[in-house]
């Protein structure tokens, strides 16, 4: 078993764009600006921005975290939203999710501008994503297309089983796999909690991701040999072992499975890592205005 490991390659990556950032600078650019909005006190989505906010800090990011009640409106969110479409002194915003019951997502997410939209949620987005054209890509994908990127792994024509359908992780990842491009070019199963038997389809997986938020869901016994294994899962339970009180498991039965598979990504230390540089990278994408003009 060799490890895909997303803490060293995150690392590297975070190196590249550090040296970008600091040329950028040297060539009399401002430093690319994230906007992070935060509605609510929900403790994970304080985690993820916070710590969004510290890798923008790392490569020399600026960046903004916007923090509101609850009870904002929505009309309130959305013209905040369109405020900072149109500064030009900001280039990449995130709303982060879940967002309180009262205010659409889906409101939110086609208020974004698409040029600023380093989440990749926006349908112009997810639409050029669908037909190869250069787009931001929801960073979780795209993080696990880094990852498989850099360790060389050769994916045409393998049988890719995805598990979770989600509109930022599942249903993106299964696309991407699919694409004419390397990596890609799988034949691509997409399992959910309505597929019957899903060992069936995860025997005879090349490659396999598992977003779908189970505690050690994916058992030894449902992995063929030497397969690829790509565990998205991010379960926090409560823990005394740990300074921030947390553990963190993944999707996937890392000690069982690891002995069959060729490859495979620890919880933590592994997607989650590559998510953070991915949103990184389309934040430096959207100030060097690479997709879009
Ligand atoms: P989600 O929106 O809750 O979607 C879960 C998906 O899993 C759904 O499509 C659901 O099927 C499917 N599912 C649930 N139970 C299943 C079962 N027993 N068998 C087969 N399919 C099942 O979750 P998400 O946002 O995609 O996140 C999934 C996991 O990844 C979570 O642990 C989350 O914390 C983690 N995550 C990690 C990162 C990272 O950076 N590492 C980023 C995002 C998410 P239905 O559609 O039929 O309900």
């Amino acid at each position: 078993m060799q490890l895909l490991d997303g803490k060293k390659i995150a690392t590297e990556i975070k190196a590249e764009i550090s040296a970008e950032v600091a040329a950028m600078k040297a060539a009399g650019h401002r430093a690319p600006h994230l906007v992070a909005i935060l509605v609510g006190n929900d403790g994970a989505s304080e985690t993820y921005v916070n710590s969004k906010a510290r890798n923008c800090a790392e490569v020399g990011f600026e960046s903004t975290v916007l923090r509101y009640d609850n009870d904002i409106s929505e009309a309130f969110l959305l013209d905040k939203i369109t405020e900072i479409n149109n500064d030009p002194d900001i280039d990449g915003l995130i709303v982060q999710l879940p967002l309180p019951p009262h205010i659409s997502v889906t409101k939110v997410v086609e208020t974004i501008d698409y040029r600023k939209d380093v989440d990749g949620f926006h349908p112009v987005n997810i639409g050029r994503m669908n037909k190869n054209l250069p787009c931001y890509i929801s960073a979780t994908p795209n993080g696990i297309m880094m990852l498989l990127q850099r360790y060389q792994i050769e994916t045409a024509g393998m049988h890719c089983v995805v598990i979770g359908r989600s509109n930022i992780v599942g249903s993106p990842m299964s696309i991407l796999m699919a694409l004419n491009a390397e990596p890609g070019n799988c034949t691509v199963t997409l399992c959910h909690s309505k597929t019957p038997d899903i060992r069936k389809f995860t025997r005879d997986a090349d490659i396999l991701i598992v977003a779908i938020g189970k505690k050690n869901f994916l058992t030894a016994d449902m992995v063929k040999e030497g397969a690829i294994v790509v565990d998205v899962g991010m379960n926090r339970e409560v823990s005394d072992k740990t300074k921030n009180g947390f553990k963190l498991y993944g999707d996937v039965d890392f000690d069982e499975v690891s002995k069959k598979a060729a490859w495979i990504t620890p919880v933590p230390g592994g997607v989650g890592l590559m998510t953070i540089v991915s949103l990184l990278k389309n934040t430096l994408a959207a100030a060097k205005k690479e997709y879009y003009g």
